[in-house]
């Protein structure tokens, strides 16, 4: 039987990256998205071109309705759900904490935090041996940036991601027993749309080039350890988080 996983915010950048490389793998893939229906149809396209099925199931992964919709609209479209991946997740324009307000540190608690517990138990409610699931494995997209703590520019965007390490260890450790493998990603600078989001479309290209391996890294290669993570290839990594971040 195909396996089948879900991937918050595929419509462009990583998801996307990684919607497309686990079909090429062989997965059947559950495309989310907050707007962008056009950038999800594309990937909807680059996923039956890698030889996968592809289900659109937009939502905001912040609204609980929403995430138990998507994910009941997966089981739909699927009957099984193996993988996945709480990937959706955004930045605002770099600023020192003074001059943030609270309705950007709401939105961005509530989108990457709150989302991504929010995404998790869902996952883990369908998963889990103790629910009645067959197992499963999620992979939390966090950032280099939980480490760093990105003064000057988002430390509520680094807290948020921090948030997402801490949940990556502490949910590992409760549902090991039951079949569910939990791993991070925390990519470094990658090229793609968020850092025109935060103001800055050139930030990958012009920090990249400081980091030891001297460039921004692609979603691709983000995706290709993401996918890893997903498959049975890893199948004793648990609890872990892995920068792919070029030495950064
Ligand atoms: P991106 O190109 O800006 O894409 C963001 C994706 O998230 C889009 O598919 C967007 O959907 C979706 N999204 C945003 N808000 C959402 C919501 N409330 N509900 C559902 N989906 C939502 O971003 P990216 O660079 O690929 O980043 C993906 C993940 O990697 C994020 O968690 C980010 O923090 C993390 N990351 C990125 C970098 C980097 O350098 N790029 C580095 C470290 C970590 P729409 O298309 O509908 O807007």
């Amino acid at each position: 039987m195909t396996q089948a996983v879900l991937i918050t915010g595929a419509s462009r950048g990583i998801g996307r990256a990684t919607a497309r490389l686990a079909a090429a793998r062989g997965w059947s893939v559950g495309i989310n998205y907050a707007n962008n229906e056009a950038a999800a149809r594309e990937t909807a396209a680059l996923v039956e071109r890698a030889g996968g099925r592809a289900q659109l199931l937009p939502g905001d992964v912040a609204d609980e309705a929403s995430v138990i919709a998507m994910f009941d609209g997966f089981m739909h479209a699927f009957g099984r759900l193996d993988g996945f991946v709480n990937n959706a997740g955004i930045v605002a324009p770099g600023m020192p904490l003074a001059a943030m307000d609270a309705a950007r540190l709401k939105r961005i608690f509530d989108i990457n935090v709150f989302g991504a517990y929010l995404c998790a138990r869902e996952a883990v409610r369908r998963m889990s041996t103790q629910h009645g699931g067959a197992g499963g494995a999620i992979v939390n997209v966090s950032s280099a940036a939980a480490r760093l703590g990105s003064p000057n520019e988002y430390v509520d965007y680094a807290g948020s991601k921090a948030a997402i390490d801490t949940l990556t260890i502490g949910l590992s450790k409760e549902v090991g027993a039951q079949g569910v493998r939990v791993n991070a990603v925390r990519p470094g600078l990658i090229d793609t749309e968020i850092h025109a989001s935060g103001g800055r479309p050139d930030r990958a290209a012009v920090l990249g080039a400081q980091t030891p391996l001297g460039r921004a890294g692609t979603a691709d290669e983000v995706a290709e350890t993401i996918v890893w993570l997903l498959s049975d290839a890893s199948s004793y990594v648990t609890g872990a988080l892995i920068d792919v971040a070029g030495g950064r």
